[in-house]
């Protein structure tokens, strides 16, 4: 049976979306579709492309949980669509299963180094009517190789392969707990216990980070320092595992998936960029990203005008105008409205209002601005401006 749509309150968005449970937009309803293992087969890659071309808008977003994101859905269309991704084994049981799974898994594991059982362990565990009752935004990282490659990446417990067995811990924590990889999965959920028995789920933010400015974890998970590693720069082209793509924004054209899901098996990661499994060159297209000094990966822009419905202004488009005029090296991200939902970390930040865009040198689109009220063509001169007053 298909599960009815939540009642449209398109401003109450407690809720990362997902197939069972989508969410309203201006645009249409939001679906966001959670592989498992971050995988998607071939057939199942060329099944998305073909629901989306027929019931959402062309183009899928790439989200940084490793997600996909459908839009523009309408109510008609809802039914046909989920039953569409129920039959590539794409949607979960039930909507607390699919709430649950909130779990990302570095990309780069190999076969039989034992990281899909651990995941599959730990959604497994988030499944059973015993898990405690997490938060929507409550998420795991997995990172299982053997070096972190996730620390930047939003997530309230993590686990990363320690020695010969696994280090847990609570995000914002300089220390967690060691334990061997039989027990990861149960020691995981015993510090998510802590969380919600500890009062995280009624907090204002209701993440683990946030929790422990004000209460102190439990001596037993903090008895092994975490290590400090080097801040992780996600690579393009080509890795030991196959080709690695990146598009403008995170934006999939329906035909670009569809031409992917024809070369290799995809795994979604939390860069909003794919990885080809075993492919070792490219046909060139343009709007594949494959080279890290690519300026597209330098500009960020949440949905904005008119999709979302909180947005003051456009981003997509003034994103790529600005771009030209960057200073080099810089990063900049243009947010709809000061939520800045997609981008939290600190930048060049350019936000709409209802009075035109403001300019913060550093910070998110919540900081105070140092301009306001500005044109795009105002903007650009600043930038300009930037870019010959401080070269980098
Ligand atoms: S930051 Fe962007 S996507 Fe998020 S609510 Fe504001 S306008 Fe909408």
């Amino acid at each position: 049976m298909t599960p009815e749509l939540p009642s449209p309150s398109p401003r109450i968005q407690g809720w990362c979306p997902g197939a069972l449970r989508p969410m309203r937009a201006e645009d249409g309803w939001v679906l966001r579709v959670r592989p498992p293992l971050g995988r998607l087969t071939q057939a199942q890659a060329a099944g998305i492309a073909a629901l989306a071309a027929r019931y959402a808008l062309h183009t899928v977003e790439l989200t940084s949980r490793a997600n996909l994101q459908l839009r523009g859905i309408t109510e008609a269309n809802y039914p046909p669509l989920l039953a569409g991704l129920q039959a590539l084994g794409l949607v979960d049981a039930d909507v607390h299963t699919e709430s649950r799974r909130n779990l990302l898994l570095a990309p780069f594991w190999q076969a039989g180094d034992g990281s899909t059982e651990l995941a599959e362990a730990l959604a497994q565990a988030l499944a059973s009517p015993q898990a405690p009752d997490l938060p929507g935004k409550f998420g795991f990282a997995l990172d299982s190789g053997a070096t972190p490659v996730l620390r930047a990446n939003s997530a309230d417990i993590r686990i990363e392969r320690h020695g010969s067995g696994f280090l847990v811990y609570a995000d914002g924590s300089a220390a967690g707990a060691w334990a061997p990889a039989g027990e990861a999965v149960a020691l995981a959920m015993e510090l998510a216990q802590w969380f919600v028995q500890a009062g995280g789920r009624a907090g204002p933010h209701r993440r683990m980070a946030a929790l422990l400015a004000s209460r102190a974890l439990p001596a037993c998970f903090t008895t092994t320092p975490v290590p400090p590693v080097a801040v992780y720069q996600p690579p393009l082209g080509r890795v030991p595992l196959g080709y690695l793509v990146a598009l403008e924004f995170g934006q999939l054209p329906v035909a670009t998936l569809a031409a992917l899901a024809e070369m290799a098996p995809l795994r979604l990661t939390p860069w909003r960029s794919l990885l080809l499994e075993g492919v070792q060159s490219l046909p060139a297209q343009p709007e594949l990203i494959t080279r890290s000094d690519d300026t597209r990966l330098r500009i960020s822009a949440c949905t904005g005008a008119p999709g979302c419905g909180q947005a003051a202004g456009v981003t997509r488009v003034l994103a790529r105008r600005l771009a030209d005029v960057l200073p080099a090296g810089q990063t900049l991200h243009v947010s709809g409205c000061s939520k800045g939902c997609a981008h939290p970390a600190p930048t060049l930040t350019v936000v709409a209002t209802a009075t035109g865009y403001n300019l913060i040198h550093h910070g998110n689109a919540a900081s105070p601005p140092d301009s306001v009220g500005l044109t795009p063509a105002a903007l650009a001169t600043q930038l300009q401006e930037r870019a010959h007053a401080t070269p980098l």
